[in-house]
């Protein structure tokens, strides 16, 4: 069979070493003769993995120790709720800077509990789709918090400047673009992930948040969703996700072997440079955001002639290029190269995107 590179959203491909270690002790996990699924969450076997696991996220990310990690059930659309039941206090409204799906489906949910500030960072350059500077963003000064999503997974646009905006807490939900770069975790007060992308498989998704911000939910927020409820119980105030957050364990452990977040940064630029560039070189293929609000994570392209998309995907396919079918609300063709994914499969992809523009261009 032709080798396999899957280019997919999320649940993403992961790293192959994770993998074949995980298959090797499947059915004898540490010598115990069961799997790591089948023990207990609160064995002092499941405890090790867990702290681990937390160690070397904490590790990879540079997290203070003034800021509390939690392993939690729902996926990132739970935390759209999570998120203002646990900040607003007696607040009645929250700033959201809506740049692309994600935020807006954030937006959404947040007015079932609060008034949101909606900040529309969505705009035009040249043509191409864009991102306002964050120090136009008009920041209300009763709102609890200001929410973001630094990488649009479906628009492809990231927003990379780092939040500044004194006092104010910050939220950003960085379910596609977490561990791809080093980030200064001060600057925020919640972050939020769905592991499904750079951190392993879904059922897990992780919320870094600072002490302070605990101990202000609201009554009726439901206990899982309650960052004190799950700090207090180490994230086992329910039975975990105990597979997601083993497995996630070991991508952290792949990922200190690749050199960490800063040597991954720069593989992940070689990548995205890579296929930008074959985009950007033909009128065959097509990119419409800008260049400084493009993402690292999530490249869309259109073919020039729609007419082809049915036919570019079926060759992929044939050519071990799995899963590049635009989002149904975009169309076209997306291609998620998030940290698992080697620069060797981006170079089959780029090299298979000259050919069928030659074949068929
Ligand atoms: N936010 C972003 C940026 C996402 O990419 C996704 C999923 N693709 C979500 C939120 C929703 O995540 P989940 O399905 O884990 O709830």
């Amino acid at each position: 069979m032709t080798q396999v590179f899957n280019f997919s959203s999320g649940p993403a491909m992961l790293p192959v070493e994770v993998l074949r270690r995980a298959e090797q002790e499947l059915c004898n996990w540490n010598g115990l003769g069961t799997s790591v699924m089948e023990i207990s969450h609160r064995s002092k076997e499941f405890m090790q993995v867990a702290q681990d696991a937390e160690k070397d996220f904490r590790d990879l990310l540079k997290i203070p120790s003034n800021y509390k990690v939690l392993f939690c059930h729902g996926g990132a659309r739970a935390q759209f709720a999570a998120v203002p039941m646990n900040l607003l206090g007696q607040a009645k409204s929250a700033d959201y800077v809506d740049g692309g799906y994600w935020a807006q489906s954030a937006i959404k949910e947040a007015h079932k509990y609060c008034v949101p500030n909606v900040i529309d960072a969505k705009t035009t350059v040249d043509g191409k789709r864009a991102i306002t500077a964050m120090k136009s963003w008009a920041l209300n000064d009763d709102a609890a918090y200001v929410h973001f999503c630094p990488n649009e997974t479906i628009d492809g646009i990231a927003i990379n400047e780092q939040p500044d905006f004194g006092d104010k807490v910050v939220v950003a939900d960085l379910s596609s673009t977490i561990l791809s770069h080093s980030i200064d975790v001060t600057r925020y007060g919640v972050i939020y992930a769905g592991a499904q992308k750079n951190i392993g498989p879904a059922g897990l998704t992780l919320v870094i948040v600072r002490d302070d911000l605990l101990g202000k939910a609201s009554q009726a927020l439901p206990s899982v969703l309650d960052y004190s409820v799950l700090a207090e119980n180490e994230s086992m105030f329910n039975t975990p996700p105990t597979f997601a957050w083993y497995l996630s364990g070991l991508v952290f452990k792949w990922l200190k072997e690749q050199g960490g977040v800063d040597e991954i940064d720069k593989v992940n630029q070689a990548k995205a440079d890579l296929l930008y560039g074959v985009i950007d070189r033909s009128d065959f293929y097509r990119n419409d955001v800008a260049v400084a609000n493009r993402s690292r994570m999530n490249v869309p392209f259109q073919l020039a002639d729609a007419a082809l998309d049915k036919r570019f995907l079926e060759e992929s396919f044939d050519a071990g290029l799995h899963a590049l079918k635009g989002h149904r609300v975009v169309g076209g063709m997306r291609a998620s190269i998030y940290n698992a994914m080697p620069l060797e499969g981006v170079k089959a992809l780029t090299d298979f995107m000259v050919d069928f523009e030659r074949r068929h261009g």
